[in-house]
């Protein structure tokens, strides 16, 4: 069997690793075998690639390889939770410009092609550029580099479409000579870094999660491309699963927050400062202590986590309170909504750190049919997806997002540090029902003292 073709089984083999190791990651239980069957599946097919013939240096891919791994795993341990969407801006922006440099270093070798190949080099740095360029000024802008809101000027939609008119016009002439299509070629990469960065210019506040996601697909679109320009058949189906993976996560995260991907795209939402919602009556406030005598003759309590409970770190002592609640006869469940904190199942990965059971982690839609008969709930660092004017005002900017209906319970105990607003900021009515009580402080220090009480 000649090398090509067992490199191609063994490619084969890697893309089941990566396709099961996908599969898996579909519930938090096996989310972590998952993982690593696709790692996995990643090593066996960079160890058959460098069994490649065509390689002319081992001294280069080594250095390469040595500094990723280093840089990768202090990044991976350094990183906190509440960083992550940035650092995932950052590694969608290295797979984008990979495969612009891939694509560029292809066309300097061998500037004769045909068709086919040259429209995929094209692909390959456009998309690559956008990403790099679009997932460096997402970065920027939750790193607070710039500012987070979005920027929109008059005319900008005519700019961006402008600017895609001389991609395609420079792409067609590319394509049709690419052996005389240098200035077209630097003209499009130009141009691509320059259209990723005023795409994501007018996206920000909440949106940018999902631009972040989107940006993942492209990255992914862009190793796809890549993988037909170097006729790589692992990294075309790689890409293409990413490409897939990134667009469903966007259009889960686009549903959970009851909005379109256009609209996310073009609306400039977040830009104006106030929400537009009005709110009646006063906050009251609550000791940890009376807290305590509430919880302590509560039969039902569901706790509602948010990114506030991340920034806190406090996953453990809720975990820690839970049981306390727990063998004081208590129903404990945690209710999760698909886009509390900052990227889709942020909650879930903080609780199964600190080994919230599974089963106690419910759904919304779950959650809320029986809200009623809950007698406390505990929001945890969440103000956005509990927010009752998403569900009764039709003037606010997230009327329409689905909300956990806290609201129904009988006592509401919502531990935040001040009167602040969440992520779209937004005012939440909540704060001022009668059967709200907010319990101020770091939630960390305020659950701590909560379970001083009851020990
Ligand atoms: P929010 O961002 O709405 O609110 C978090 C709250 O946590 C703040 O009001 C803050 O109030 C509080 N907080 C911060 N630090 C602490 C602390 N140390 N102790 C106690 N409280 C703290 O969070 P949610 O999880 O409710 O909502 C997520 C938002 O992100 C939504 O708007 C959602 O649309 C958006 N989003 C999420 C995505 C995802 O995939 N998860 C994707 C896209 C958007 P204070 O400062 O007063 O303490």
């Amino acid at each position: 069997m000649n090398i090509a073709i067992g490199i191609n089984w063994v490619y084969i083999i890697s893309a089941l690793f990566f396709t099961f190791g996908l599969k898996l990651l579909g519930s938090p239980e096996t989310a972590r075998k998952g993982n690593i069957l696709s790692a996995f599946g990643m090593l066996l097919a960079i160890i058959v690639t460098l069994w490649d013939q065509q390689i002319i240096t081992y001294t280069w891919i080594v250095a390469g390889m040595l500094i990723g791994i280093v840089v990768g795993v202090l990044a991976a341990r350094l990183i906190s939770m509440t960083a992550m969407p940035e650092m995932v801006a950052l590694l969608n922006g290295f797979g984008g410009i990979a495969s612009l440099l891939v694509g560029w270093s292809v066309y300097a070798i061998s500037p004769e092609m045909g068709i086919f190949t040259a429209t995929s080099v094209i692909f390959s740095i456009l998309i690559g550029g956008l990403t790099f360029s679009g997932s460096l000024t997402a970065w920027a802008k939750l790193k607070e580099l710039m500012t987070g809101k979005p920027i929109i000027y008059v005319g900008q939609q005519v700019v961006n479409a402008l600017i895609l008119l001389g991609i395609l016009g420079c792409g067609i002439m590319f394509v049709l000579g690419p052996e005389q299509g240098m200035t077209y070629f630097y003209i499009i990469i130009g141009l691509s870094l320059l259209f990723g960065v005023m795409s994501v210019l007018p996206i920000g506040g909440a949106d940018m999660p999902v631009v972040i996601s989107l940006l993942n697909s492209y990255s992914g679109i862009a190793a796809c491309a890549t993988g037909f320009v170097i006729h790589n058949n692992l990294l075309i189906v790689a890409g293409s699963l990413v490409g897939a993976s990134g667009i469903i996560l966007t259009n889960i995260m686009c549903k959970a927050m009851n909005r379109s991907i256009s609209h996310v795209l073009f609306s400039g939402f977040g830009s104006a400062t106030s929400g537009g919602v009005s709110v009646e009556g006063e906050a009251k406030s609550l000791s940890p202590q009376d807290a305590y005598y509430v919880l302590e003759s509560a039969q039902s309590v569901v706790i509602v986590p948010g990114y506030g409970l991340a920034v806190a770190q406090a996953q453990h002592v809720v975990r820690e309170l839970g049981e306390l609640l727990e063998n004081n006869g208590a129903e404990v469940r945690y209710a999760i909504h698909p886009v509390a904190g900052r990227m889709p199942g942020h909650m879930n990965v903080l609780l199964a750190e600190a080994n919230v059971p599974y089963d106690q982690l419910i759904e919304m839609d779950d959650i809320n049919s029986t809200m009623e008969m809950v007698d406390v709930c505990l929001v945890i660092g969440a103000n956005d997806v509990v927010n009752p004017a998403a569900r009764d005002d039709e003037g606010s900017p997230i009327y329409g997002m689905p909300i956990i209906n806290v609201d129904y319970a009988k006592f509401v105990f919502v531990l935040k540090r001040s009167m602040g607003t969440g992520f779209a900021g937004i005012q939440n009515p909540l704060f001022f029902k009668e059967n709200t009580r907010m319990i101020f402080g770091d939630a960390k220090e305020t659950l701590t003292h909560l379970l001083t009480e009851f020990k």
